[in-house]
């Protein structure tokens, strides 16, 4: 048989499909019950990857049985209840089987002739975005791989809008000679941001850093004097405390400077589409371009990020490209809005989680991992913690008495399988940072999750 006839006869049989269905479903079955970090004895497995390419190749059925065998129990389990690392959501079903299908269709999501579908499902999502998210009508959405490619897009779209504004075209003229952009930027920004601002060639040495408050919110009081060659990065969400600055007080200030007010809200954004939450976004509207992550608090799967901007003829001079052979018609082209061509169709999982929720499905979910949180830090104040945070949205930060015993308790409670979280510093203090956002999450996991930290504590 040639490798052809090898493949055809494999796409006819779908009998690798049907494996990898198998260990799937095996897998999703078990997943509650896994360890949450895989142990040593399950990463040694990992070592079997490391072997020279063969010259001959490998059968397919062979591949996936490899993967399975070495791979799966090296996972670590997002989909589960008690995974609260970084910022990491799980996959709803409905996502997930969105995705398995449209893998199928395969899709290149550039262009509207590469994928019709897949330019009416971006130019729906992003109208859903806008009345979910209380966003300008005027707003354009670029589905890029998450919200550190969103923040490189917003950012960029501010450099071409505010030196347009000064006469200059960054996109010919470049940076060298430019008149020069002010970055006033919130100091604890994520470090993507600070990535970004090199990246783009604004350096970071040369960012106007605003004081944080002592829940990690900006000081408007400490804000400089704005005017029209500024950038302002705000967040919806302080990665350690889940804390949102105050979008209505700067973005006023900004909007008589002419300035451009980017807001990264990876994680909490989605609070505006909370009724109980969206107190916390007051003013988010009035900001020019929001970054937002579909792969943390909405739970689609990885590779779903958002660039959303009310100026869209900055963001698409910002990240067009021209070619004889680019066909643009008069329908949605997706590559407009995005730095990629050629991409998957990733916007289908967004779409498929905003049409199973719902707006109250959506409130709900969100509005849980806040309930959890709540119950999270009072659960872990009860046996002894220190609270650092007013657990506002899904994040909830603390720390033991000494810094040797919260590192210690950590590296317990990572230890045992039972739950996961990450360290973090606050005010120069070792911490523990727990973040709510997986759907799976019940009441019960937080009952689980502080049992292992009292377990931890008696063994100190
Ligand atoms: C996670 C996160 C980012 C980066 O987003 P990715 O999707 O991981 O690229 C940026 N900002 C904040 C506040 C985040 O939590």
């Amino acid at each position: 048989m040639t490798q052809r006839q090898r493949m055809l006869e494999e796409l006819k049989t779908k009998s690798i499909f049907n494996i990898a269905q198998k260990h799937a479903f095996k897998y999703l079955d078990e997943l509650y019950e896994m360890d949450v970090f895989p142990s040593p004895e399950n990463l040694s497995s990992l070592s079997n990857f490391k072997h020279p390419l063969s010259q001959s190749g490998t059968p397919a059925t062979e591949v996936i049985e490899f993967l399975q065998q070495h791979g799966s129990q090296a996972t670590t389990i997002h989909t589960g209840g008690r995974y609260y690392g970084f910022v990491n959501g799980s996959t709803i079903p409905v996502s997930l089987g969105v995705k398995w299908l449209t893998d199928v269709w395969d899709q290149n999501g550039g262009l509207y002739l590469t994928s019709p579908i897949n330019a009416q499902i971006e130019d729906v999502c992003e109208s859903w975005l806008i009345d979910i998210l209380g966003l300008p009508e005027t707003t354009k959405a670029g589905f890029v791989s998450g919200t550190s490619m969103a923040n490189l897009c917003g950012m960029a779209a501010a450099r071409q809008h505010l030196l347009q504004n000064l006469g200059w075209d960054v996109n010919q003229k470049g940076l060298n000679g430019a008149p020069r952009i002010r970055i006033v930027a919130h100091e604890q920004v994520h470090s993507c941001i600070k990535k970004t601002l090199a990246l783009l060639g604004f350096g970071i040495e040369n960012v106007e850093w605003v004081p944080s408050d002592d829940q990690g919110r900006i000081h408007v009081d400490e804000m400089p004097l704005l005017d029209a060659s500024c950038l302002v990065l705000l967040q919806a969400g302080n990665v350690n405390t889940g804390a949102f600055d105050d979008f209505e007080t700067v973005c006023n200030l900004a909007d008589e400077a002419g300035a451009w007010v980017h807001i990264d809200g990876a994680f909490g954004l989605w609070a505006e589409a909370c009724s109980s939450l969206k107190y916390l976004t007051k003013g988010l509207s009035k900001a020019s371009s929001w970054a937002v992550d579909g792969h943390k608090t909405l739970n689609t799967p990885y590779d779903s990020g958002v660039i959303l901007c009310k100026h869209p003829e900055a963001l698409v001079r910002a990240l067009q490209a021209t070619g004889a052979y680019i066909e643009y018609t008069d329908q949605r082209e997706p590559m407009l809005y995005t730095p990629e061509m050629s991409k998957r169709s990733r916007a289908m999982e967004m779409w498929a989680i905003l049409k199973y929720l719902g707006k109250d499905g959506v409130d709900e979910m969100i509005t849980g991992f806040n309930t959890l949180a709540i119950e999270m830090a009072e659960g872990l104040k009860n046996i002894g913690f220190d609270i650092l945070n007013e657990v506002v949205f899904n994040q909830v930060l603390f720390k033991a008495e000494s810094d040797e015993e919260t590192n210690r308790i950590l590296k317990y409670v990572q230890n045992s399988g039972k739950a996961w979280m990450g360290p973090s510093k606050w005010n120069g203090d070792a911490v523990i940072r727990i973040s709510v956002c997986s759907w799976m999450t019940s009441s019960e996991d937080v009952k689980r999750t502080i049992a292992v930290f009292r377990e931890a504590l008696s063994k100190m």
